[in-house]
């Protein structure tokens, strides 16, 4: 049987735990293969594999569908200079006509090793000063074979003085951290599919930090900057990252990973980055991100919405979103759990752990649930249909965004599980909670190393059952399938709050627009005023779906050249939505589209609304208990790791 299709019991969970690990042992030699990232800050890597082959046809695949990803983003099409060569001769080789990704040649008689040159153009997240290195990049390997079933043995040469971060093993199975080396750094044997999700960070200025060295197994942040000073975090920000761990272990009562590494790289340049793995992640934010609170408040889930998805996405992956190999394509069906669920529990790992305060966690809801409550698209399209087409969704073009929608299912997803929190919590009298549904969810099976168990919509509702017994069938298929033109707030107000709207941005929109980086462009918010996103250089982003804006026929892309008879600024917009309130006379814009210039008056007198929650008192505030530290309480269970360590 396929074994994606296969359908999780709880026995399987066993064999699972039995076979994972074994199955390289089994096999013929690995592959070995050594990535060479000394020209990283030319943006080019090279590689060097040997095969074991045998005499005959052999197809080798690049992958194509990245864990994480959700989507076809293999590189097939930035890697170039492939040679293939057998015994000191070059083989001809000639790509498959209909997959792109996949390399055909013939094994002479006699050769029992093949021979891969090939060289990378990496555009993304790499920096004169540091560079991930994500082995999906460099990979060829034998098509129609389960990756996991593909021994394969690593190594990597860095430029001379750069550090490593990494979750793979050293070949002496020694301490971490990785020496930096200018030399050849081994690895132990793996598997094509660990090997695809052990990335490795590294870069000139690489420093790295043990955590909370009091849980087991370890973790480590491993930080790599553009400049020299910012890669030593500050002492605040590594306690409250190490609360992170504390709070994580709180919260799932289990690991599946042999160590973790929070892998970080902090730059202007080489761009925004948080893709999960399972014993690992990569964070990339701006240069001076966890320069000082403020900074930090912009990017304060980002680790532990990667940090999560160890074990909600890697440990525990929908059917549809687990493939045996890299080449079949993922059904992303269930995000609305793999990334809504991550997104909640990140957002409430951020708040335990300090990342954010309770205000501040406040403040960010208010601001994601306000944008999904005012995307017109919802009149059309389903939660779930956002979370099937994940991958023609993300990276879209902002205009008309909010009428196609984008990839809601992760804010949708976290006010659909803090509804369910809520409820939970209402129904047991603040007894129960959603933590309690991640022990069982997300902790089956106990302690493991890295592993993948699938999962169904009714294994979810099952546990959810056990939790406590309710029609999640309908509760779920309500807020995820049908048409909701309105977004679900129930828990926000169930929780103790109510969405409203002021004339101020709340204090947190305020701190992370003044600190947002300078490529950010951020410009005016007058969304939920005139229906307009502005761009600190005039560019209308969006223009809201039946809005005043719309209804004065703006379209995204134009420039704003003027306001009400001033030259645009930021300010001199914001000012005029002030100064139209309770008026009669409509905000005149010009505004230029490609070659022409046109007149729009846009017939708004509601003034500026910025989203805010406000308490209701003498209601319980469940949101604050949600946002409460849980490891200052004693472990429930003693944290002895177990399983294929
Ligand atoms: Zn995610």
């Amino acid at each position: 049987m396929h074994w994606s299709r296969r359908s999780f019991c709880y026995a399987a969970i066993f064999s699972f735990l039995f076979t994972t690990n074994a199955g390289a042992q089994n096999q013929k030699a690995p592959i070995q293969i050594t990535a060479d990232l000394s020209d990283a800050p030319r943006k080019l890597f090279h590689a060097e594999a040997d095969l074991p082959v045998t005499a005959g046809p052999l197809a080798l695949i690049t992958p194509k569908w990245i864990p994480g990803d959700h989507r076809p983003t293999g590189p097939v099409d930035g890697i170039t200079g492939v040679v293939f060569t057998a015994n000191g001769q070059t083989l001809p080789w000639r790509r498959d006509d209909v997959d792109l990704y996949e390399f055909h040649l013939t094994i002479p008689a006699g050769v029992t090793t093949l021979h891969a040159h090939l060289d990378a153009i990496i555009l993304t997240n790499v920096s004169p000063k540091l560079a991930y290195l994500e082995w999906d990049k460099l990979m060829l390997y034998p098509a129609n074979v389960p990756v996991r079933d593909i021994p394969i043995q690593p190594s990597v040469i860095v430029p001379a003085g750069w550090g490593i971060g990494t979750a793979l093993t050293p070949v002496s199975g020694g301490a971490y951290p990785v020496p930096a080396s200018g030399s050849t750094t081994h690895f132990a044997v793996t598997n094509v599919e660990q090997l695809e999700d052990s990335p490795i960070l590294t870069g000139q200025y690489f420093r790295e930090f043990a955590l909370a060295p009091e849980i087991s197994p370890k973790h480590y942040i491993d930080v790599a900057s553009d400049i020299a000073e910012d890669s030593n975090l500050r002492p605040e920000a590594l306690a409250e990252i190490a609360n992170l761990v504390r709070e994580a272990d709180a919260l799932y009562r289990s690991h599946h990973y042999n160590q973790y590494h929070l892998l970080l790289s902090l730059s202007d340049t080489a761009g925004g980055l948080g893709l999960e793995h399972g014993q690992s992640s990569e964070n990339g934010t701006a240069e001076k991100a966890f320069s000082d609170a403020d900074h930090q408040l912009g990017d304060a889930d980002l680790l532990a919405h990667e940090f999560t998805h160890s074990w909600n996405g890697k440990y525990r992956r929908p059917i549809g979103l687990y493939q045996a190999d890299f080449a079949t394509a993922q059904q992303g069906a269930l995000l609305w759990v793999y990334e809504g669920m991550t997104q909640y529990l990140g957002n409430i790992l951020a708040a335990r752990s300090g990342l954010r305060s309770q205000a501040q966690y406040r403040d960010v809801l208010a601001i994601s649930a306000a944008n999904l409550d005012y995307t017109p698209g919802r009149e059309w399209r389903s939660t779930e249909d956002t979370a099937v087409a994940a991958s023609i969704l993300r990276d879209g073009n902002p205009a008309w965004g909010n009428w196609k929608r984008g990839q809601d299912y992760y804010d949708e997803g976290e006010l659909l599980w803090l509804d369910a929190d809520t409820l939970i919590r209402k129904m047991t009298n603040n007894q129960k909670s959603l933590d309690d549904f991640q022990k069982i969810f997300l902790g089956k099976g106990g302690n493991t190393g890295p592993l993948v168990i699938t999962y169904t919509f009714d294994e979810l509702v099952r546990d959810l059952n056990e939790v406590v017994p309710y029609d999640w069938v309908t509760f779920l298929h309500d807020r995820v399938d049908k048409i909701n033109p309105r977004a679900d707030l129930a828990g926000i107000e169930r929780g103790g709050y109510k969405l409203v709207y002021a004339d101020k941005p709340n204090p947190s929109e305020t701190i992370i627009t003044a600190n947002a980086p300078p490529t950010a462009n951020v410009g005016v918010n007058a969304w939920y005023s005139i229906g307009l996103r502005v761009s600190a250089d005039s560019e209308i982003k969006d223009v809201r779906w039946n809005g005043p804006a719309d209804k004065a026929k703006i379209v995204p892309g134009s420039k704003i050249i003027a306001v009400n008879g001033q030259v645009f600024s930021p300010d001199v917009l914001g000012a005029a939505i002030r100064d139209a309130k309770g008026k009669s006379e409509p905000i005149r814009l010009i505004v230029q589209l490609d070659n022409f210039v046109s007149i729009a008056d846009i017939d708004y007198h509601d003034g500026e609304r910025y989203p805010v929650l406000q308490r209701v008192e003498g209601t319980p505030a469940y949101l604050d208990d949600i946002t409460k530290p849980l490891a200052s309480s004693p472990p429930a269970q003693p944290k002895a790791t177990t399983g294929n360590q």
